[in-house]
């Protein structure tokens, strides 16, 4: 039962000791609760501090341990790849042969499958729509011309896949995001029988922002899908494929592309790699791993587009991590950075706001993200108060498509830029929010 709050005092212990829950004040006491929380957010006002926990970029001490990758070239060196091309030069549209080798190691899949771009894979992404909605896919209908053409956006998830969709007017379908993956009897539902399905949106692993891990029964069905469209692709985004917190216990999902073709559609896949988060973010090297019939289908647009990729930073990137080994000794010195981050991240939520059943949080084993929701109603808010208070989150509503999360619930919170003091504030501010936007709700539904 609920005890009365003493009017003076050291109220941060009584709240610790009592566990205060909202459901169970009076009105009275839920004012005065808000009084406090107002006056600890003015206070935080005051400070004007300038935190920014909105996107997913490294820190600079994780860009630093790719410094190395600067000095493995310099200009008395030779600028041959290992089969003798001059990488000065044009020429190897789809890559250098040792770099689409480790490429393929990232991606678990073969060199044969991989074709290296320059530094996005969103980029890849942006593309590939652009040109099935222009020119179509492997000869199909381009989707400009069909009455309606629709992606499966498994919710929440990566605004920057939303925005491609949006931008070509296509219609995104809210797909619920369960605990080993997206709903898989909805996804087959729409796949198998709804022509108008030409793509689904998908970040197996460390999902961005659930953190979710993909099920092998997850990663199976989808190589089980019979599509009711010929051009329906499977947009597998593993961004974080190697992105592991903990290296004692990481996280392996089946291979999409070799199921896919063990299940008759090889050509269902475009799976999607980068060393954004390896590397350099925006300056490092990004793939398409897919079918060998997508790959020719691909490459013709490609060689209009452009004669070569950035072949000096392919040099760079090799000879600098080697192989899968080299990448995942650097992984682990990225892992030491973030993972305290990670772990300050539920310290605080559970020191500011555990046993109050005001929010549910993800506990993520890799990637960059925690996913965060309020009660219904409270995110918007939320978002709204740190804001005032000098926290930058991103926008409430983001990882919905159109922007819209119909339950005003999820928020993103990213830790990996913040330096551990100043994520330690900007969440110490971000729980006094949250229970701020809780308090008034009761509030307001008396
Ligand atoms: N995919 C996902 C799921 C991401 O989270 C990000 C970066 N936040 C990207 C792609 C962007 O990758 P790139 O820099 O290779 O375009």
């Amino acid at each position: 039962m609920f005890q009365a709050v003493p009017a003076e005092g050291p109220l941060d212990l009584f709240i610790q000791e009592h566990q205060m829950d909202y459901r169970r004040m009076t009105k009275e006491e839920l004012k005065d609760e808000k009084k406090r929380l107002e006056k600890q957010y003015r206070d935080y006002q005051a400070l004007g501090l300038k935190l920014d926990i909105s996107r997913g970029k490294p820190c600079r001490e994780q860009l630093d341990l790719s410094m190395g990758m600067l000095d493995v070239l310099d200009s008395d060196m030779e600028y041959l790849s290992e089969n003798g091309l001059d990488t000065r030069n044009y020429g190897a549209l789809t890559g250098l042969p040792e770099t689409k080798r480790l490429m393929a190691h990232v991606m678990e899949t073969q060199p044969e499958n991989v074709i290296i771009f320059c530094d996005s894979s969103l980029n890849i992404m942006f593309d590939l729509v652009s040109k099935s909605w222009s020119h179509g896919v492997m000869g199909h209908t381009p989707w400009y011309r069909l009455p309606e053409v629709k992606f499966l956006c498994p919710v929440p998830g990566y605004d920057r896949h939303f925005a491609i969709t949006e931008y070509f007017g296509i219609q995104m379908v809210n797909i619920p995001m369960k605990e080993d993956g997206p709903d898989m009897d909805l996804v087959r539902q729409y796949v198998e029988n709804d022509e108008s399905v030409k793509g689904i949106w998908c970040v197996p692993k460390y999902s961005n922002p659930t953190g979710t891990v993909y099920s092998d029964e997850t990663v199976e069905r989808f190589a089980r899908l019979k599509p009711a469209a010929p051009d329906f692709r499977i947009y597998w985004d593993n961004a974080y494929n190697v992105h592991h917190l903990d290296f004692e216990h990481i996280r392996v999902i089946p291979e999409l592309l070799e199921l896919c073709r063990e299940n008759g559609h090889p050509d269902m896949v475009y799976k999607f790699g980068s060393f954004s988060k390896i590397s350099f973010s925006g300056s490092s090297i990004a793939a398409l791993a897919t079918s060998e019939e997508n790959i020719a289908d691909v490459v013709k647009t490609m060689g209009i587009q452009t004669i070569g990729h950035n072949k000096i930073n392919q040099l760079l990137h090799t000879r600098f991590f080697k192989n899968a080994e080299g990448v995942m000794e650097h992984m682990k010195k990225h892992a030491a950075i973030l993972k305290p981050k990670f772990d300050l991240v539920q310290k605080s939520l559970e020191e500011g706001l555990g046993g109050q059943s005001l929010a549910t949080w993800s506990k993520p084993e890799g990637g960059y993200f925690v996913s965060f929701n309020t009660m219904p109603g409270c995110a918007k808010r939320v978002v709204a108060l740190v804001k005032g208070a000098g926290v930058v989150m991103t926008g409430a509503g983001a990882t919905y498509p159109y922007g819209k999360d119909e339950e005003d619930s999820n928020i993103r919170i990213a830790p990996t830029f913040a330096s551990l003091s100043e994520l330690e504030k900007a969440l110490e501010i971000f729980c006094v929010c949250v229970k701020l936007a809780s308090v008034e709700k009761f509030l307001n539904e008396g």
